[in-house]
């Protein structure tokens, strides 16, 4: 490569909203079980003369997006026709906001090699979502279900300002966890509940090259390798001396490639105009204060990050948390209840290291971990009751919903920290093994360990191991 190229992304993202009822109907926004076609009435279907109302828990909730974007919320917006014709479609256009979006200019932060970095956010606007259409292989005939038809999604439209496969993965992923921390999606990438359009172009200088656009993917892994294969073949065409031609494409899982779709040439004019049978929302402030106040008790992942950053997490370890809300809950219950940062540490080294251990073998709604137990079973390894050994056996129990000290009590695991009892096994160690203490006499001190190890051993892990250290120390000195 001779010239030194910049990508430029731009991503928008389609979050489907947790509510109970369709964006403009009562039908169940849940067609998860349904068998096609089920979950219709004469509004999702667009029959002749049945008239959308504005779903109130749709604009609850992205008021409260909006607070997670650090955005302004219109007092007044409105709803527009979007026109296009596709089967999917049974009005033959979409509504959506065009003029006047609920969510205005914002911003959020991302973290990149440990280093926080703005993202600004054009807008964010209310939609419904098309029915679902599917093409079966070596038929003449296309299928279509419209359940799907009327689901209320909100829209966020990025700034162009991110300028790596890895930065846009952030990206994503961070407002991945802002709209499921305010429960505004169950965000379930399966079944479509968080798509997203990637807009890369790369340059070379500072007039920003043309753009190609990655559509309709749902994985933060693929939306990162779709861009690195997107840029490194813009970048070979522009090296090659040939142009980039504008137009969608889409990512082939399988292949690893991307592959175009349609041409700009052939794109739509959608035609847009006032949806005339929804008048403008005026929202008073004191509805958007009070939902933003809501949204403001929830702890946001960034938040969330910046703290996990100053307790030394890497990025891995901060997206278990920040990815987990149930863990995510344990973690915050349990810092109340140890109140010291260093202990803070180790809920944090249990939760990414033994609890995604046992969660990957089990189911999580089997867990019964709580902050409190877990609390507890770092304080009793702190204050020498139990080791850590002992504390990593009991902890499948623990995760059952028993208390750490019952379990200790049932199991006989206490620690030996009597003195008098542990004096004695490490006297008989010592007797036992003349040529160690010599060594140690002879000024090997490491020989010291060896007497420790013994300890723990003839203890089964149950003596403490800086009073065995100790003890261990002040017999020998006595030899
Ligand atoms: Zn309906």
């Amino acid at each position: 490569m001779s010239k030194q190229y910049t990508p430029t992304i731009g991503i928008e993202i389609h979050v489907q909203l947790a509510t109970k009822s369709k964006m403009f109907c009562a039908c169940d926004n849940n067609s998860r079980s349904a068998k096609p076609n089920t979950n219709v009435c004469p509004v999702c279907l667009a029959y002749p003369g049945s008239l959308p109302v504005v779903n109130k828990g749709a604009v609850e909730l992205a008021i409260k997006l909006g607070y997670g974007l650090n955005a302004e919320i219109a007092q007044t917006t409105s709803f527009d026709r979007k026109n296009y014709f596709y089967p999917d479609s049974p009005k033959g256009y979409q509504i959506t906001q065009m003029r006047e979006p609920i969510i205005g200019e914002g911003h959020i932060e991302i973290l990149v090699d440990n280093e926080f970095k703005k993202v600004g956010i054009h807008h964010a606007h209310l939609e419904e979502d098309a029915g679902k259409s599917t093409h079966p292989a070596g038929k003449d005939y296309s299928l279509v279900d419209f359940n799907r038809a009327g689901t209320p999604l909100v829209e966020i439209v990025s700034e162009p300002d991110m300028h790596s496969p890895l930065e846009a993965k952030r990206y994503l992923q961070e407002i991945y966890a802002i709209a499921t921390t305010l429960g505004v999606s169950d965000g379930d990438m399966e079944h479509g509940n968080f798509k997203f359009d990637l807009n890369v172009s790369v340059s070379d200088s500072d007039k920003l090259g043309t753009r190609t656009e990655l559509k309709n993917l749902n994985s933060f892994r693929n939306a990162e390798r779709a861009l690195k294969y997107e840029i490194a073949r813009q970048i070979d065409l522009l090296e090659k001396g040939k142009a980039i031609v504008q137009e969608t494409r889409g990512w082939n899982d399988a292949k690893g490639k991307t592959v175009p779709q349609r041409s700009k040439e052939e794109a739509n004019d959608y035609r847009y105009f006032p949806e005339p049978d929804i008048p403008p929302l005026n929202l008073s402030q004191e509805f958007i204060t009070t939902l933003q106040a809501e949204a403001k008790k929830e702890v946001l992942p960034i938040s969330v990050r910046k703290e996990l950053l100053s307790l030394g997490l890497n990025a891995d370890e901060q997206d278990i948390l920040v990815s987990q809300a149930k863990t995510r809950t344990i973690f915050y219950d349990a810092k109340i209840v140890v109140n010291n940062p260093k202990l803070e540490k180790k809920i944090i080294n249990w939760l990414v290291g033994d609890y995604q251990a046992w969660k990957s073998e089990n189911n999580e709604a089997d867990s019964q971990l709580s902050g409190k137990h877990l609390a507890e079973l770092i304080m009793l390894v702190d204050e020498g009751k139990i080791s850590s050994k002992t504390a990593k056996e009991i902890f499948a129990d623990v995760i059952t919903g028993q208390q750490p000290s019952k379990v200790i009590e049932s199991k006989g695991l206490t620690q030996m920290s009597d003195d008098s009892e542990l004096e004695s096994i490490i006297a008989d160690i010592i007797a036992k093994n003349p040529q160690a203490v010599a060594d140690y006499k002879g000024g090997n001190e490491k020989a010291a360990g060896f007497f420790v190890g013994q300890v723990m051993a003839a203890t089964k892990g149950q003596a403490n191991p800086g009073k065995a250290n100790a003890l261990v120390l002040k017999l020998l000195q006595e030899q």
